[in-house]
């Protein structure tokens, strides 16, 4: 495995479906550990629904 390696998330909204942005952890370290946590106290602007949501998050697989 090498080393750094991140786990980088797409920001979804779940209510549209748009997608808001990325975001980026990483899984070996503590925060890594409490990303379900943090991440559960983000909100994010989808200019589609036109309001601030709760988003949902979806692991990319950087597979080659
Ligand atoms: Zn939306």
């Amino acid at each position: 495995m090498p080393r750094g390696k991140r786990t980088v998330f797409t920001v979804l909204c779940p209510e549209s479906g748009n997608r808001v942005g990325t975001i980026r952890f990483h899984k070996q370290d503590k925060m890594g550990k409490a990303w379900k946590e943090h991440s559960s106290k983000l909100k994010k602007y989808c200019p589609v629904c036109k309001k601030h949501v709760k988003p949902k998050f979806k692991e990319e697989r950087h597979s080659k």
